[in-house]
């Protein structure tokens, strides 16, 4: 892997749960259920999933007073399967009353998302923001304040769109709303300390849905502020559309060290995991060299040197029987995220990329003789004939890992 020399921005430390965002910390990849939360059981399942797959938080809705009452039976149920991961509880309009009403969701939650633009009404004897602010504070929770551009406080816009109007040359619309978003976000967050929220327990996010709109207000929002970022995309799309904007979006900031948690927001296609999100997100940091989480694949593209699907199909099981067996790996041996192993379709590129990777099977192309060599640590250790090829491939890669990566001494 090429040396990574991307600086972070300095941010304040923030602890969630077990989880540190900032200061220096690794980039924290965090996602979101999609069950109805109030439903026990499908939540807890997909947030399992989510954390088997590697997310670091997970963040579940908390909408109903349904929804505020099964938390704490969620918590106590993934505890129960050793599954700690923080959870986050997002609240919009009726997070005051939830908090106030369910003290035990407010007590499991490791982290509130608080959106400025959504807390509800303000009435005289209780401002929703005040009473969130004042529940964290209560239960010494940290809070993201989350300003997003399709719930941005329309208070705020209003007053810049004014002041804009006055300006001798007024700005465009769109920088006056993305100074709007940044402005929303730092008077919060100022509120929020004045009400006696420490520095330390306040995570920022301007999220927008695009690209260039999202680069813009981070780079702005970074220099006016030492908080911890939660970077992400929203309504980022779905399928490669949604992969690409994120990717596009979140590397360029993250090469400028911008960014202390990322959350790909991708809508599943139907039928689809929701665990795709961690993956990518982390594919994102991996690929950067920012983090290692699972072993990665080398695969060429294939070309007419490749007739059959035999190629596509070792190196999408090799890519497969990796991500599955990861949560088991990780807690027996030490660096094997950091394994590389090259799955290649001919004897062109075959040979060269797998003596670069960890293991390396050379696949024969179209008329080369039925054998595939496998390279180990760069030397050819075996040839591999027959029908059990890909069976035989796995049995190499897992007993490698064995080898290979030192067993931790506990957990
Ligand atoms: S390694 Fe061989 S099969 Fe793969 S893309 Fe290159 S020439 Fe084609």
């Amino acid at each position: 892997m090429s040396e990574v020399v991307i600086k972070r921005r300095p941010s304040q430390r923030v602890k969630v749960g077990k989880v540190v965002l900032g200061g220096g910390a690794p980039v924290v990849v965090q996602s979101m259920t999609n069950t109805d939360t109030a439903d026990i059981e499908k939540t807890v399942q997909q947030v399992f999933e989510l954390a088997q797959a590697g997310s670091e938080l997970v963040r579940i809705t908390v909408n109903t007073p349904e929804a505020a009452a099964a938390v704490p039976e969620i918590r106590k149920r993934l505890d129960a399967r050793g599954c700690d991961v923080p959870l986050i509880g997002d609240f919009h309009y009726n997070g005051h009353r939830l908090l106030t009403e369910f003290p035990d969701c407010a007590q499991v939650l490791a982290k509130y998302r608080i959106n400025p633009g959504n807390v509800g009404r303000v009435r005289e004897e209780a401002d929703p923001f005040t009473i969130m602010i004042e529940t964290a504070i209560r239960y010494g929770k940290p809070v993201r304040i989350g300003v997003n551009w399709g719930s941005l406080d329309q208070n705020v816009v209003v007053r810049m769109m004014d002041e804009n109007s006055r300006l001798p040359q007024p700005k465009d619309v769109g920088e006056v709303t993305r100074a709007a978003l940044i402005a929303s976000a730092l008077e919060s967050a100022k509120r929020a300390e004045q009400l006696g929220m420490p520095h330390d327990r306040i995570v920022l996010s301007c999220k927008v849905s695009e690209v260039q709109d999202l680069i813009a207000v981070y780079r702005a929002l970074m220099q006016q502020c030492d908080y911890a970022l939660h970077l992400g995309l929203t309504e980022a799309g779905m399928g490669s559309k949604g992969i690409v904007a994120s990717t596009a979006a979140l590397a360029v900031l993250l090469q400028e060290g911008i960014g202390d948690t990322i959350r790909v927001s991708l809508t599943p296609q139907p039928g689809g995991s929701r665990t795709e999100e961690v993956i990518v997100a982390q594919e994102i940091l991996q690929t950067m060299g920012l983090r290692a989480f699972a072993p990665m694949v080398t695969a060429c593209p294939g070309c007419g040197r490749t007739t059959s699907t035999f190629f596509q199909e070792l190196a999408q099981r090799i890519q497969s029987h990796l991500r599955e067996r990861m949560p088991e790996w990780r807690k027996q041996y030490d660096g094997v995220e950091n394994m590389t192993v090259a799955v290649m379709g001919c004897v062109v590129n075959g040979p060269g990329e797998s003596k670069l990777a960890n293991i390396g099977i050379s696949l024969p192309g179209t008329g080369e003789s039925p054998a595939a060599p496998v390279y180990i640590d760069g030397e050819k250790a075996m040839t591999l004939r027959g029908d059990n090829i890909a069976e035989e491939f796995v049995q190499i890669v897992d007993d490698y890992v064995a080898r290979k990566y030192v067993r931790k001494s506990s957990s």
